[in-house]
């Protein structure tokens, strides 16, 4: 079966068309997409590594403190006693730094104004944190603290490469830049520096955290796409079920709305001026001679007229609770709620000087040579007594009684009708 994509608007449908086929060619799902799809593509990412921050913020910070109790004594025991107060301050900075940058994270996904900042954000942490980390842990002196720092270095790369949800590439530009930084810095204060176990955490395990992450952002890119199509398919779905009710309301050729929507409106109307005390007001309109213009110009000719005569009467529904109805035919009728008598009577008035002046030929007609309106009105202005199906008849009697005096005139209804 085809599906009604025209239902769609036309930018949903080509980005529709783009998905299916990038969806379709396995070898370039893996690869960036068209500019505006990639755009969307790295927001969901930070949308959703933003969603997770705020979830385990509380939780994140709980563990940090925790960790950190539990590891500064564990200094006590791990260096030895003429390195003891150096490596604690160490460890204390260290803790600080990490407590800045994972602090900035919770603050940033929690004020939405700032989520536009949240990649080059993520970038930034990553450079201080990363060349901070690894900096500081160069300084132990105690050989077994400065392999946990390398610990510490591969637990970071971990956080920022699986957790942020920022472009891989960049991260490995940026971590390979501040993992490289503090070496010659650490050189040139005279400190040793262990090359191998340096490599093997500043460097080896930064492009396993690049390889790995490049191959989980395949995979987003994938369920991103089917995560849109779905998207887009709901829209469809939406925007179906909308075309739907609108056609189910409105009458196919003026675009007003149809007596069977007219008969559900009058009723809640009818219950809204009853609870309020305010009046309701129905116009009643029928075009004149009417059978005779489709006899001399044609049906097609006619529902020209039909049209033109309804666009009339949309552009005189000023208020929202206004409402232009086809009743049936070449009849029509204004539900005006919260109008007096003297409102309906100038909404008709004006009406029928607007049809006047489309100036549409009809010399066919036994009024004036062009199409005219008779039109009824009637009010209900809070008599318990009447229902209504009475006010419609009202409104109609109404309109006959302008047809009774010569058509092309508005009546009002009066009971002695
Ligand atoms: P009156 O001045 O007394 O209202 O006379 P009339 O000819 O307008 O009234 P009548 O009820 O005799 O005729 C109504 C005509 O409206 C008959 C019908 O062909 C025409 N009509 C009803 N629906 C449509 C429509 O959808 N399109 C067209 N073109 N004509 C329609
Ligand atoms: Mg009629
Ligand atoms: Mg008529």
């Amino acid at each position: 079966m085809t599906k009604p994509v025209a239902v769609l608007p036309e930018h949903y449908q080509h980005e529709d068309q783009l998905i299916r086929k990038l969806l379709a060619d396995r070898s370039r799902v893996n690869k960036p997409f068209p500019e505006k799809l990639e755009k969307r593509f790295w927001q969901s990412l930070s949308d959703h590594a933003m969603q997770m921050i705020r979830n385990i913020s509380v939780l994140a910070m709980l563990v940090y403190i925790v960790v950190g109790l539990l590891n500064f004594p564990s200094i006590y025991f791990l260096a030895s006693k003429e390195n003891l107060f150096h490596d604690s301050v160490v460890c204390f900075l260290l803790y600080v730094n990490g407590a800045v940058c994972l602090s900035v994270l919770p603050i940033m996904a929690r004020i939405p104004s700032l989520s536009v900042y949240y990649q080059r954000t993520i970038i930034a942490l990553s450079f201080f944190g990363v060349f901070f980390t690894t900096l500081l842990t160069m300084q132990y002196h105690e050989p077994l603290l400065i392999q946990y720092g390398s610990y510490v270095i591969i637990f970071v790369y971990m956080l920022v490469y699986f957790l942020t949800g920022a472009r891989p590439f960049i991260l490995l530009i940026t971590c390979c830049i501040a993992g490289i930084l503090p070496l010659p810095i650490t050189w040139s204060m005279g400190v040793q520096v262990d090359l191998l176990n340096y490599f093997y955490a500043v460097i080896f395990s930064n492009f396993i955290g690049y390889f790995i992450s490049q191959s989980i952002i395949g995979k987003e890119r994938t369920n991103f796409l089917q995560a849109r199509l779905l998207e887009l398919d709901k829209i469809q779905a939406k925007s179906l079920s909308d075309r739907l009710i609108r056609l189910s309301n409105e009458d196919v050729l003026t675009g007003l709305y149809n007596r069977r929507y007219f008969n559900e409106a009058i009723h809640s109307e009818w219950d809204r001026a009853v609870r309020s005390g305010e009046h309701l007001s129905l116009v009643f309109i029928d075009i004149d001679c009417f059978k005779n213009y489709n006899d001399s110009y044609g049906h097609l000719k006619g529902d020209d007229v039909l049209v033109a005569v309804s666009n009339v009467f949309k552009e005189h529904m000023r208020r929202t609770s206004d409402m232009a109805t086809r009743y049936g035919g070449e009849e029509f009728i204004l539900l005006l709620p919260n109008t007096p008598m003297s409102g309906a009577q100038v909404v008709a008035n004006n009406i029928m000087q607007a049809v006047d002046a489309l100036n549409i030929e009809h010399h066919a007609s036994t009024v004036r040579p062009y199409v005219t309106l008779s039109i009824g009105v009637a009010t209900w202005a809070g008599d318990p007594d009447i229902t209504e199906t009475q006010l419609i008849a009202q409104a109609d009697s109404a309109m006959y009684q302008a047809k009774a005096d010569g058509r092309h005139l508005v009546r009002v209804f009066k009971p002695e009708y």
